[in-house]
């Protein structure tokens, strides 16, 4: 094993403490050769620190397109030639979709708005569809509604979202290239507003958007000391009309290292795979990533792409959790917050060789990314 994986055995899998920036870096670099045995790192972190469970999320748009900010990866904004136009859903709608939702195996609903933060009248609309979904449907309720002030925060958590999605989007140094209408730090602020009304935190962001390898590792470890309860992880699904039209995907592999190092800087924490995963890791790295630190999915339709198919994200996920739930996984030490044995780890870690069929770094099998990446191409 290499110095840097023996480093993350003991710091993130035997104590649970997340790399620092450095060592994210040599991770996220780290050679081909090592890759496998970067993965099984990863999902051994994730089953002792985590548990078996993959989580499964329905996700719903309030409020579609025509958004005033200009995040330059975004085709909801109002400030580009993309094709996605201002759309707004009713309340039965909303019910439909969380019903839909649940009977997929999901756990948790959020409900999302296309807005730099919400005026009073959303506020009071998110509000009745709070009422209606939990009438109706047994499933967790989370936000995103974008920056929030003080007592936006405080309305969110008395009419019972449980969970708030603000993502960061990418390191505090990048961020300035990615968008000029508001900054990094109204984006952490109303994480703190989150976190100080009582709400679980949700932030992640966006791999793939031009950044460097070492502004990679600065999200995150920036994005660790926010101790999210969640970060979803979405890699750059190039939107046609958006200033980030021409930016390349990520390669596998790269998003491969990205997701095991994120895991390996949160150990505790969920990490849910999200917009462009069936891109950038494709239908076999996308269990792989299940395998190799992720433990969450949305799941179906994304905001303004087409994603997955929910039932196919399903089928993931129980492959995933069946892999994960053999005997040599649960020798780990499977549930939350357990200390793990190194010696059982070593153990798992060889018994539970993963043989995925990864495309090899630097390589792409046809396109590289299977048959969805060419019907979005040639749309
Ligand atoms: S990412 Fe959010 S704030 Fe930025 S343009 Fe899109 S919808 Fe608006």
């Amino acid at each position: 094993m290499s110095t840097i994986l023996e480093i993350a055995q003991e710091k993130a899998l035997v104590q649970g403490i997340g790399l620092n920036q450095q060592e994210v870096y040599e991770l996220l670099t780290i050679d081909d050769d090592h890759l496998q045995d970067l993965l099984d790192l990863a999902h051994q972190t994730r089953i002792a620190h985590c548990g078996v469970d993959v989580s499964l999320e329905g996700i719903i748009s309030l409020k579609t397109g025509g958004c005033p900010e200009d995040c330059s990866f975004c085709s909801q904004s109002g400030l580009f030639e993309s094709p996605v136009r201002a759309v707004t859903l009713n309340i039965g709608e909303l019910v439909e979709a969380a019903k839909q939702s649940e009977k997929m195996g999901a756990s948790e609903f959020c409900i999302v708005a296309a807005v730099k933060g919400p005026d009073q009248k959303l506020l009071d609309q998110v509000a009745d569809a709070v009422v209606a979904i939990t009438n109706e449907v047994d499933i967790s309720i989370s936000a995103s509604l974008g920056i929030l002030n003080e007592d936006q925060a405080a309305q969110l958590k008395g009419m019972g979202v449980s969970r708030y999605n603000h993502n960061l989007e990418s390191s505090r140094s990048f961020f300035p290239h990615v968008v000029s209408t508001h900054t990094w730090e109204e984006r952490k602020n109303t994480l703190d507003l989150v976190r100080a009304n009582g709400m679980e935190v949700c932030s992640g962001g966006i791999i793939g958007m031009g950044e460097t390898i070492e502004q990679r590792a600065e999200f995150a470890v920036q994005l660790a000391s926010v101790e999210p309860d969640e970060v979803p992880l979405n890699f750059l699904d190039p939107r046609p009309g958006t200033p980030f039209a021409d930016r390349p995907l990520v390669p596998q592999g790269e998003a491969l290292r990205t997701v095991a190092a994120f895991r390996l800087a949160m150990p505790r924490t969920q990490l849910r795979f999200a917009g462009g995963t069936e891109l950038a890791l494709g239908d076999d790295g996308t269990e792989a990533g299940l395998l190799g630190g992720a433990n969450a999915i949305i799941g179906g339709n994304y905001l303004t792409t087409f994603g997955r198919p929910m039932e196919r994200d399903r089928d993931a996920v129980d492959r995933a959790m069946h892999a994960s739930a053999g005997p040599s996984c649960c020798s780990a030490g499977a549930s939350a917050g357990a200390t793990a044995n190194p010696t059982a780890a070593e153990d798992t870690a060889a018994n539970s060789r993963l043989n995925l069929g990864i495309t090899p770094v630097g390589e792409r099998k046809n396109t590289g990314h299977g048959p969805l990446y060419d019907t979005l191409t040639s749309l």
